[in-house]
C-alpha cells in the first residue's frame, strides 16, 4: 500500500475506493473539484427527485455548486438546517421528513447530505426511515466527516440522555469527497479531523503513521495531493475494518482508540467546549501512556505519539479542572463498555491496537492522576 500511495500522488485524478459490503457496496470518490461536476453525482441518483440536506454555514458556500452537478431534468429541493451539534435531534430529522412529504417525494428519491458529520448522520437517518428506506449520498465537507463519519453506515441523532443514542445502520450509494471544501474549514476543525487520521495509523498501519509524520505540515497547508492520499488511506482503513465487522461486534471497536478518555473529556467539559477530535487526540495520548505502563510501548513510541499530535495542532493535556474521579465517573457510563468491566482500546505497538478489559485499576488510577493537565 505504501507503494500505491506514492504512485497515486503523481496524477491529479480523483481516487476511487470501493467499500465491499456485498449488495450494499459503494464507491468513495476523493479528489479536488468533484462538486459541480455531474460525472460524480449523477450516476448514483435514484429516481428524479433529489433532496439536498445541508446547514446554514455550508449552504452559502457549496449548495449552488452541488446543484450545478445535477442535470436539468431533476426535481431538486433543499432543507437548510441551523448549524451545530445541538441540532442533531429527532426534531431536525422530522423537518427533513416534513420537507420530503410536502414535496411529494416517493420511494424513488435520493437524499444528498452536504456538510459535516452532523448533517451526514441526520440525513442518513432520515433516509433510513423515510418510507422504510431511500437512497442517500454523502458529500462530506469536514475532514472528520470525510475520513470517518461518512464511511461505515452509522446514522442517527442525539437524545437528551446521550449522544448518538437513536439511529440505524444505513449505507450510502456513494461518498463524494471534494478536498477543495477543506479550504473554508476553520483550522481547529481541520486539526480535529487529523486526530482521526492519526488514529488509523496508530491502530492498524505503522507505515501510514510514518507517512503522516513526514507530511503533516503539507496536510495542514492543504496540499491537495497530500490530502487526497491521507483521506484515501484513512477511508481504506476504515472501510476494511467496517467490511470485517459491519455492525460492531468485534474489530470495529478498535476505531474507538482514545475515545473512552476522549468522551470523558467531552462529557465533563460539556459537549462543544472541546471538539471531538481534540478530545480524541488527548485520549489517544492517554491510551499510549497506559500502554507504556503495561509494558507494551516504549518511551520513544510515546514521544512519537505526542509529537505527531503536536504537529497536527492537537492538545496533549487533559482539562485542568478534571480529576481522576471525574474521569472514572464518566468512563463508567461510556456506552462502549459492554458490561461493568472497563474496556479500553490500547496499543500493543504503534500500528497494532487491541481491546483490553483487564487493565489493573492501580495502573489506570496512576495514569489518571499523573497525566499532564
Ligand atoms: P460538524 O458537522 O458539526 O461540522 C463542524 C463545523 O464545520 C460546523 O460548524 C459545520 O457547519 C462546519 N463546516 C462543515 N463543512 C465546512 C466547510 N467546508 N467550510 C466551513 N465550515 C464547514 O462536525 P463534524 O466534526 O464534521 O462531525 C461531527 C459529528 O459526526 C458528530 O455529531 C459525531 O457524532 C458524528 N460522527 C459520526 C460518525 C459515524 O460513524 N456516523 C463517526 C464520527 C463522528
Ligand atoms: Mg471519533
Amino acid at each position: 500500500m505504501q507503494g500505491l500511495i506514492m504512485s497515486h500522488a503523481i496524477s491529479d485524478a480523483p481516487l476511487t475506493l470501493n467499500v465491499e459490503l456485498g449488495e450494499r457496496s459503494y464507491p468513495i470518490h476523493i479528489g479536488a473539484g468533484l462538486l459541480g461536476d455531474p460525472r460524480w453525482l449523477e450516476p448514483y441518483l435514484v429516481g428524479r427527485q433529489v433532496m439536498i440536506v445541508t446547514n446554514d454555514t455550508v449552504a452559502p458556500r457549496y449548495l449552488e455548486r452541488v446543484k450545478q452537478g445535477l442535470s436539468g431534468d431533476r426535481e431538486v429541493r433543499e432543507v437548510v438546517l441551523p448549524d451545530g451539534e445541538h441540532t442533531k435531534t429527532l426534531d431536525s430529522v422530522s423537518l427533513i421528513w416534513d420537507a420530503l412529504l410536502a414535496a411529494g417525494f416517493n420511494r424513488r428519491c435520493t437524499l444528498v447530505a452536504l456538510g459535516g458529520g452532523v448533517i451526514g448522520d441526520m440525513a442518513g437517518f432520515a433516509a433510513a426511515c423515510y418510507q422504510r428506506g431511500v437512497a442517500f449520498i454523502q458529500v462530506p465537507t469536514t475532514l472528520l466527516s470525510q475520513v470517518d463519519s461518512s464511511v461505515g453506515g452509522k446514522t442517527g441523532v442525539n437524545h437528551p440522555r446521550g449522544k448518538n443514542m437513536i439511529g440505524a445502520f444505513w449505507q450510502p450509494r456513494a461518498v463524494l469527497i471534494d478536498t477543495d471544501t477543506l479550504r473554508t474549514l476553520p483550522e481547529r476543525e481541520l486539526s480535529a479531523g487529523l486526530a482521526e487520521v492519526i488514529k488509523y495509523g496508530l491502530i492498524r498501519d505503522a507505515g501510514f503513521l510514518a507517512w503522516l509524520e513526514a507530511h503533516m505540515e503539507e496536510l495542514r497547508a492543504l496540499d491537495g495531493a497530500m490530502l487526497r492520499e491521507a483521506i484515501h488511506r484513512s477511508c481504506a482503513l476504515k472501510a476494511a475494518v467496517v467490511a470485517e465487522d459491519e455492525t460492531e461486534q468485534g474489530v470495529r471497536a478498535l476505531l474507538n482508540l482514545g475515545h473512552t478518555f476522549g468522551h470523558a473529556i467531552e462529557a465533563h467539559q460539556g459537549y462543544g467546549a472541546w471538539l471531538h477530535g481534540e478530545a480524541v487526540g488527548a485520549g489517544m495520548l492517554m491510551a499510549a501512556e497506559l500502554s507504556h505502563r503495561l509494558g507494551w510501548l516504549d518511551d520513544d513510541d510515546v514521544v512519537r505519539v505526542s509529537a505527531i499530535l503536536e504537529a497536527a495542532g492537537l492538545p496533549r493535556v487533559a482539562p485542568g479542572n478534571m480529576t481522576r474521579d471525574d474521569f472514572l465517573e464518566v468512563m463508567r457510563l461510556d456506552k462502549k463498555n459492554l458490561d461493568s468491566r472497563l474496556r479500553l482500546i490500547l496499543l500493543r505497538a504503534l500500528g497494532d491496537a487491541c481491546v483490553h478489559d483487564a487493565t489493573p485499576k492501580a495502573e489506570l488510577d496512576a495514569l489518571l492522576e499523573t497525566f499532564p493537565r
